[in-house]
């Protein structure tokens, strides 16, 4: 596991998988674009999350909302009153900062909970205690404000005329509204889901410590359709479900913890965050709530449309409770990355870094690697024929031991180099990423081989 956050972001860079946003033009903060490996190892994640939750799952289905909706839509669900957070200014330097973190930050008790509190007695606390900024040091802070997290923009031809839009903060509100549609056209029984990969815009007061929290970000939410009676059973199905996913994802046990929210919203049943061990210390990766019939309620309320189930069986109309389960790849990749992160010394005394990935998460399955370069006919030739079942690297250029190095810092598990017994046998060498060790076999044998080791 990664002791420093800057290794991982200096190996994103130099390797392919993040980029600082608009770097040509001295960048824009927190914004990120992910390069060749970078967006393979994400859609690696998103598939494996849409395999468990959608394509295995029993009742279960998909959607892709619109990401500009209907103003209403975040009124009803309260965005457009509360979704905002407490922030001061240091008016020395400048900076921004949340008032809630820095009192979490300074009670040494664990006593505080600054979301039970006002402004005022935010700004008495912050006050009282002489909490200083931690980038300048001085105590020179604005009063608390509350800051609006979701991003506007107009819709509308005429100047003067345009109405607000929002960029969703979330994209579990497109498959509430969303709920009629599903349940009629794919003639859905309760209990049932209804999940959605997709962006989301939040307008952060601290964003940062690289793809942790940022400004534009994906995510995979899941609403769990069911009867209220049930629904705290299935809230601890879905804790159940965070967990293995995130085990399967490679995280290791000792480095995962839930913890249950000491406050809940005031609609919310149970709610809890599965976090994990980051190098910036035990931080969330995703949420899982018992969110009661609220959204659906208030969208009814909202539109005028009735949003409710009438079970054919004992012919009870209710209005479901939503249990969710929600999570940014942004953050599952960080946690990836941090666990998978590896120095090892070599018996010469060299260091390799090297990405652990679970098999089936790696951005590259294979890499093919000619010794030589008049090798380079056989190998494009074996290239081609795994490239139909496995994202496959071709590199020809540099020391064998240098493009094993470089493979290792992208974590593909297996090598196949291309030597001259090729030509006479048929046969290549395939070396495992984590023993470093190599067995030589048939080229027609590969697929299986790799098959059965990545599944
Ligand atoms: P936090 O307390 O970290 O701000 P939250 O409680 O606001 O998160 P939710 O609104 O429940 O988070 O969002 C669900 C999930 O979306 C989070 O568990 C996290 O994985 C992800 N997420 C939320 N905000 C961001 C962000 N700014 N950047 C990346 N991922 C995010």
């Amino acid at each position: 596991m990664v002791d420093n956050l800057d290794k991982i972001v200096n190996l994103c860079k130099t390797r392919g998988l993040i980029f600082p946003g608009s770097e040509i033009y001295d960048g824009f903060a927190n914004t990120w674009d992910y390069g060749p490996v970078g967006i393979s190892l994400r859609n690696n994640l998103k598939n494996l999350w849409w395999k468990k939750l959608v394509q295995t799952r029993p009742n279960s289905y998909g959607i892709d909302a619109s990401i500009l909706m209907n103003p209403k839509v975040w009124e009803a669900s309260g965005h457009v009153k509360s979704f905002s957070d407490p922030k001061v200014d240091c008016k020395n330097c400048k900076n921004r900062q949340r008032a809630d973190h820095l009192i979490e930050k300074f009670d040494k008790t664990g006593t505080i909970i600054p979301d039970n509190m006002t402004n005022e007695e935010m700004d008495a606390y912050i006050a009282e205690h002489k909490i200083k900024c931690p980038v300048c040091g001085k105590f020179d802070w604005t009063n608390v404000r509350q800051f609006k997290l979701m991003f506007e923009t107009s819709r509308g031809t005429v100047e003067g005329e345009k109405d607000v839009v929002y960029l969703r903060p979330e994209t579990c509100q497109g498959e509430y509204i969303n709920f009629l549609n599903v349940q009629r056209s794919m003639r859905a029984k309760i209990p049932f889901g209804i999940a959605q990969i997709g962006k989301s815009f939040r307008n952060e007061i601290t964003p940062g410590n690289f793809i942790f929290r940022c400004i534009e970000f994906e995510q995979m939410e899941y609403q769990w359709f069911c009867h209220p009676n049930d629904s705290e059973k299935y809230y601890n199905e879905f804790k159940n479900i965070a967990w293995d996913f995130a085990k399967e994802c490679g995280i290791k046990e000792e480095n995962m913890r839930f913890h249950d929210h000491d406050k809940l919203a005031f609609y919310a049943k149970s709610a809890c965050d599965l976090q994990v061990k980051f190098p910036i210390g035990w931080q969330e990766l995703n949420g899982v709530h018992n969110r009661s019939d609220y959204d659906l309620t208030q969208h009814s309320k909202y539109s005028g449309k009735p949003l409710n189930y009438l079970d054919p069986y004992t012919n009870e109309r209710y209005v479901p409770y939503i249990i969710e389960y929600s999570m940014s790849p942004e953050r599952l990749m960080l946690a990836v990355l941090c666990e998978a992160y590896d120095e090892e010394k070599l018996p010469n005394g060299d260091t390799r870094i090297v990405l652990h990935f679970e098999p089936k998460i790696a951005p590259y399955k294979v890499a093919i690697l000619p010794l030589q370069k008049n090798l380079s006919e056989k190998a494009t030739e074996i290239y081609r024929i795994l490239c139909n079942e496995f994202m496959c690297d071709y590199d020809e250029a540099g020391s064998i031991g240098k493009r094993y190095r470089r493979q290792d810092e992208i974590g593909t598990p297996f090598c196949v180099t291309i030597d001259f017994e090729t030509l006479e046998n048929n046969t290549v060498t395939i070396r495992d990423r984590d023993s470093m060790e190599q067995i030589r076999i048939n080229i027609d044998d590969l697929i299986n081989y790799i098959n059965e080791k990545v599944k």
